[in-house]
């Protein structure tokens, strides 16, 4: 008897985790959205498997361990999706001001870099999109660990991210790894800081191989660099505090749109320009060089010079636009 009372408790609470995805309200459409979100229906083969392999052990006679089906930060979530990369809506999620998340657990490894190279691209606007993520410069095939301990929600291919692994923490973050050439885990796997979930590569929206790294709290993307030092692979602290105001002034990316625009100072031919092509504009900066520029926008010297009428030994003036 009490072995069926625990399968109908879990049973139970896979069906309700189940029914909440299937409620769940989407944001507005974002790169690395599963494009067959709106038709797919809930894929539960995985909880079905679950159900059947705990049935299986049932019949043995043996006792279950509960603990297979304690997702993290569930209660936060209240809900555990396996199909879509991106099912929540932040701004009715998060009711309050602001969130202290702790990154260093005392009984945790803490942090892990997910892959320690150069940075090729930052959290921003980028060619027309918002870039949520970070790239992270690597050569197909280096191995990339999960950033905290946790339980694999997504491991498949996403829409923009290709090979694509999601891994929901217990300190509430969820951290994404796109364009992956191998995934090394299951959906429902568990895994600790620093283990090696993948390899590195160059499948879905991505020239040239590198890693899309993204940290998310309730689907909310965060400026990774406001919580990892880059360059030392170490946490900026041991937490980090999420506030709403500064969701609204830097992470929210489609409502920042317009006003990126005008920070970037462009005239309106410019922005004709930029609209007209779908062309990226760049400001040249102190140190920027077009080496520099194609590696950031995972283009060539070649092409830059061609689209600009450079030469590669060209000299760059300050505050000279280039089209990317
Ligand atoms: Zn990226």
């Amino acid at each position: 008897m009490k072995v069926i009372h625990k399968i109908f408790i879990i049973i139970s609470l896979l069906v309700v985790t189940s029914n909440t995805v299937s409620a769940s309200v989407y944001d507005e459409k974002k790169p690395g959205d599963d494009k067959k979100k709106v038709k797919s229906k809930d894929d539960t083969s995985s909880v079905n498997t679950n159900i059947a392999k705990l049935s299986e052990d049932c019949n043995e006679d043996v006792d279950i361990d509960t603990s297979l089906i304690v997702f993290p930060s569930n209660d936060l979530y209240a809900s555990w999706d396996t199909t879509m990369a991106h099912p929540y809506n932040f701004n009715e999620a998060f009711k309050v001001d602001s969130v202290e998340i702790d990154l260093v657990n005392p009984d945790a490894p803490g942090f892990k870099m997910p892959f320690k190279g150069n940075t090729t691209s930052e959290f921003g606007w980028r060619r027309r999109r918002p870039h949520y993520g970070t790239d992270i410069d690597l050569v197909t095939g280096d191995t990339v660990v999960s950033a905290f301990d946790g339980m694999v929600r997504i491991a498949k291919v996403c829409y923009g991210y290709g090979n694509c692994i999601i891994v929901r923490h217990n300190n509430g973050l969820e951290t994404v790894y796109g364009h992956l050439s191998q995934m090394n885990v299951e959906v429902g796997q568990v895994v600790k800081a620093g283990e090696i979930i993948g390899l590195g590569g160059n499948t879905g929206r991505s020239t040239g191989d590198h890693l899309h790294w993204e940290l998310r709290y309730l689907g909310q993307a965060i400026d990774a660099m406001d919580v990892v030092d880059f360059k030392s692979g170490n946490l900026k602290d041991n937490c980090f505090v999420l506030r709403k105001t500064d969701v609204v002034a830097k992470y929210d990316l489609r409502a920042l749109k317009g006003r990126h625009r005008r920070d970037v100072g462009l005239t309106k031919a410019e922005l004709a320009y930029a609209k007209k092509t779908g062309s990226k504009l760049h400001k040249i900066k102190n140190g920027d060089t077009l080496g520099y520029l194609a590696k950031r926008y995972h283009t060539t010297v070649g092409a830059l010079c061609k689209k600009n009428k450079l030469k590669p030994t060209s000299t760059l003036r300050l505050g000279q636009l280039i089209k990317i």
